[in-house]
């Protein structure tokens, strides 16, 4: 494939960051408004103009006001700018959309496409730090951790109210739907754990296998020999509410789920459902919908949850890592030259086959 055309001349970028206040006086803390994800310097230098907001929402907000005239968007998962189809219209000089994380959900991808322009993102940035969370939360919950922890804080003692549903993870089924980069690692670090691994994927796929995971080409029995079901897809038009009432009643009674993938591949109502009926023993994950997600929604108050704010890749580590693979996505990009293959969700208008 050819080179992308060069972008000479001042470009406007705008990023849409979260704030982080006190904290931001953490210089390795990249990926807030203050730190602009380390590249004011470098992209002023070049001559273009850059401006980082965390205003985003609402057609009062900084994203709206600065829409018509920018020619690079930069978003996050963890802080969405919502790309609705209007606004991508309203945004006639923007071509090109790095979304600083892997998920590029938050953009209409189909509109983006239409218009010819370029979604990239960074990906296997946040990998490693996604995997690590996930294991983090299974255990949290088959350990039953969270109500022992309660204990300690409100001065109480009771062994026996966690003991009665806690268990060890060996020797149980842990299952990945979705054998793509975070499923890999998962079953990479758990290959020792003495469980039995399975994957669900759209396809055979040698390279988790390679870490004793087994293939279940069929959703419903996957879900059935799980005890832990991971969820580890891209949201897309065929992974939007996969799991709702149907596939949770073919789980396992008192299985675990997680989900770091993106909160509508579940249905909101089936979960809550069936961690209130015992179905699930525990459902954990970072991600929700809409971010941040109302006061009442209820995932903040159903029972057995391991559940907390969008972070398992926004790590330090993660931040230097796809604030890296920012800088080299706008190089290539000012240069003409393709961006890194793997980056691309969107390809001047082609879409990548996951997302068809
Ligand atoms: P990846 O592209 O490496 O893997 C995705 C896998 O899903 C691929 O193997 C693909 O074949 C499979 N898949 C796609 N559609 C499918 C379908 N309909 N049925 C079965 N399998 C399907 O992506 P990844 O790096 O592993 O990340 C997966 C998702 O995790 C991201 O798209 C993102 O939404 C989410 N994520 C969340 C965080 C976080 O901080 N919570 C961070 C990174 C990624």
């Amino acid at each position: 494939m050819e080179g992308n055309e060069r972008h000479e001349g001042k470009q406007k970028i705008l990023a849409v960051l979260y704030k982080a206040g006190e904290y931001a006086k953490n210089k390795q803390f990249l990926a807030c408004a203050e730190n602009g994800l380390g590249l004011r310097e470098w992209l002023e230098k070049l001559g273009h103009e850059y401006i980082v907001t965390d205003d985003k929402d609402g057609p009062d907000s900084e994203l709206e006001k600065q829409l018509p005239t920018i020619d690079i968007l930069i978003t996050t998962p963890f802080h969405p700018a919502y790309m609705t189809r209007e606004r991508i219209q309203k945004a006639k000089k923007l071509k090109l959309i790095i979304t600083a994380g892997v998920g590029s959900d938050h953009i209409d991808l189909h509109a983006a496409a239409e218009k010819g322009m370029t979604v990239a993102e960074i990906a296997g940035s946040n990998v490693t730090s996604v995997a690590e969370d996930e294991i983090m939360r299974i255990l949290i919950l088959i350990r039953n951790f969270i109500p022992g922890y309660m204990q300690i804080i409100h001065d109480e003692w009771n062994v026996a109210a966690v003991a009665y549903k806690a268990y060890d993870l060996e020797r149980k089924t842990v299952g990945t739907l979705g054998a793509g980069r975070i499923g890999q690692e998962m079953m990479k670090r758990l290959q020792s754990w003495n469980c039995n691994l399975l994957y669900y994927g759209r396809h055979q796929n040698e390279n988790i296998e390679k870490f004793g995971a087994t293939f279940e080409k069929d959703l419903d029995t996957f879900l059935s020999k799980c005890d832990v079901v991971s969820i580890n897809v891209p949201l897309t038009d065929k992974t939007r509410h996969m799991i709702g009432k149907e596939q949770l009643a073919k789980m396992k009674k008192g299985a675990y789920l997680i989900n770091n993938a993106r909160a509508e591949i579940v249905n909101r109502e089936a979960i809550v459902e069936a961690l209130e009926s015992g179905q699930l023993n525990g459902y954990g994950g970072d991600v929700w919908y809409p971010q941040p997600p109302p006061k009442d929604h209820p995932w903040r108050h159903m029972p057995n949850h391991a559940m907390t704010p969008h972070l398992s890749g926004t790590t330090l580590d993660a931040q230097a890592r796809y604030a890296a693979g920012t800088k080299k996505i706008l190089e290539c990009w000012f240069d003409g030259k393709p961006l890194p293959e793997e980056d691309y969700i969107v390809r001047e208008g082609e879409l990548a086959p996951q997302y068809q």
